[in-house]
This record gives C-alpha cells, sequence and structure tokens, in this order.
C-alpha cells in the first residue's frame, strides 16, 4: 500500500500514531505515513472508551451483578495445549439441511415468537430474532440476548452493543449494513451461559437465517459464540485470527472478542481491532 493510501486510510479510521516527542512536523510525517513497528498503533477513536467524561447512569457498571461470562471464562477454562488448533477448519454447524431448512423470513421470524423448544421461553420477556440488512455481507454473532436485549427484543441495544457498533464503524460499517444475531433467541436468567442443549435447540434458527441471508462473512463475538458455532472447546484465544467455515454453505467465520470483555479488559481493544482487519481482509477476498 502506498504510504499516501495508508495516511488517507488511518486518518479515515480516526487512527494515530505515537511520535517521539521533539520531532520536526516533517519528521512526524514520515513516520505516520510509513508505521513501523516501533511505533504503536491505538486503537481506532471509535474503540476508545472516553477519558475523564462520567458514564451516564445507564452506562455504568451495575452492581453485584454476576461476574460476566467473558471474565470468568479467563479464569475457569482448561489449558486445552493438546486440543489441535483448527486451521481454516473445515465446516462446523450442521452438515445436513437444518429442521427449519426452507422457511422464509416472515415464517422463521414467527417460529421464533412462538417457540417453546426449551426451558427459556418461561422466563424471557420476548424472543430476540435478529436485526439488519437482509442483504448484509457482514453476520455479526453474538452469545444470547441479556437484560436490555431482552426487553427491547433487539440484540446489542446494551452498553456492549455500543461498543459493538463502535466496532463496526472502525472497519467502516454502520450496523444497518450488517445483520446482528445470536446463537439463542431467548435470554437465559442471570445471564448464566447457555446450556448445550438450549444452543442446540436454538441453533437451527441461526442456520436458517444463514441461509436466508447468505453473509459474505461471518463475525463471532466471544468464546461462548465462537464455541458453539464451531463446536470446540479450544479457547478463544487460540481460535482468533484464523479463518473458520461454518455449515454446509462453507460461510468464512472469523472469531473476536465479546464487546462487553472489551469493555472490561479495554487492553484486549487493540487486539480486538487487529481481528476486525483480519475480518474485514477475509471478507474483501470472498
Ligand atoms: N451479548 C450478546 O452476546 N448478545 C446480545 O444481544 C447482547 C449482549
Amino acid at each position: 500500500m502506498s504510504s499516501a493510501l495508508r495516511r488517507e486510510y488511518l486518518a479515515a479510521l480516526g487512527l494515530e500514531t505515537w511520535v517521539v516527542r521533539g520531532k520536526s512536523p516533517r519528521s512526524r510525517e514520515a513516520s505516520s505515513s510509513d508505521a513501523p513497528a516501533s511505533h504503536v498503533t491505538p486503537e481506532p477513536r471509535d474503540m476508545r472508551e472516553p477519558r475523564n467524561v462520567p458514564e451516564p447512569r445507564e452506562m455504568r457498571e451495575p452492581r453485584n451483578v454476576p461476574e460476566p461470562r467473558e471474565m470468568r471464562e479467563a479464569r475457569n477454562m482448561p489449558k486445552l495445549r493438546d486440543i489441535p488448533e483448527p486451521r481454516d477448519s473445515g465446516a462446523a454447524g450442521d452438515s445436513s439441511p437444518g429442521r427449519e431448512a426452507g422457511v422464509d423470513w416472515p415464517e422463521l421470524r414467527a417460529r421464533v415468537a412462538a417457540c417453546t423448544r426449551c426451558v427459556l421461553c418461561n422466563t424471557r420477556t420476548q424472543t430476540v430474532f435478529g436485526v439488519g440488512s437482509q442483504t448484509a455481507d457482514w453476520l455479526i454473532v453474538g452469545e444470547a440476548p441479556g437484560a436490555e436485549e431482552d426487553r427491547q427484543g433487539e440484540p446489542f441495544v446494551g452498553r456492549a452493543g455500543q461498543l459493538l457498533n463502535s466496532m463496526l464503524r472502525a472497519i467502516g460499517l454502520a450496523r444497518e449494513q450488517v445483520y446482528i444475531a445470536n446463537v439463542l433467541k431467548c435470554r437465559p436468567p442471570g445471564n448464566r451461559d447457555p446450556s448445550a442443549s438450549e444452543a442446540a435447540e436454538c441453533l437451527p434458527y441461526l442456520e436458517q437465517q444463514i441461509a436466508l441471508l447468505k453473509p459474505k462473512i461471518m463475525l463471532a463475538v466471544g468464546r461462548i459464540a465462537s464455541q458453539n458455532l464451531l463446536r470446540t472447546e479450544v479457547t478463544l484465544g487460540r481460535l482468533r485470527q484464523q479463518v473458520h467455515r461454518f455449515g454446509l454453505s462453507q460461510v468464512p467465520l472469523v472469531v473476536t472478542y465479546h464487546p462487553a470483555y472489551l469493555l472490561r479488559t479495554p487492553a484486549d481493544k487493540r487486539k480486538a481491532w487487529e481481528d476486525l482487519k483480519f475480518a474485514r481482509e477475509v471478507c474483501a477476498r470472498v
């Protein structure tokens, strides 16, 4: 990439490069355009937490709530060193036409709304089908609705959703341009992890959404979504930065951190940014 193009590209993303103080504007210019390895490229402006701005009440971390799943993951997950790392790992997902195969969007939405296939139907306020463009190239898949999503009937509308929107914006995508869904269509009480049977019952809905959407790329956010979609227990850290494939249609699937995790571990936003750029490259090659 030419240095001029790279400059334009970085500016469009709101990226700055760190330079040694006291350098002349000329040498600073040269530094930012070449982005040498010794320079740190900060995360895009959109993905940063605002500094010194008091959080609005609804964005504050609630107290006395269970630790988020992504944090539990880091402590509790066994080290699965002996599990082979999937590399372009072949098709995950169903290898046969799904339970909802052939169903169109309105019928699929109606089936989800009426679903009683697992116990989560007893505690949900409403199902959370998915949102976005039905001609989107990108399908973002999260884990399950949280409290706010359960209330509003739309995925990723809470604080994590705001960060997800920023992450998408950083790679030039508006929320409306992508499709966003979850592995589970109903909120697990207390945001507990989905059980294997809940995920298995719900997955055919997502599989049919994928069949209808025909995305160019899937971005799985977080361990739970990634492991369920790829049918693996390999840690998220080891699933990142690879092209996996999902389902019969072998949709390229890339994995990154869950925005809720990133809110608590902002240092990993830089890695998420690498994942997003990787996914964008994969999508461009499709
Ligand atoms: N987390 C998810 O995984 N999905 C949502 O819709 C909201 C939060």
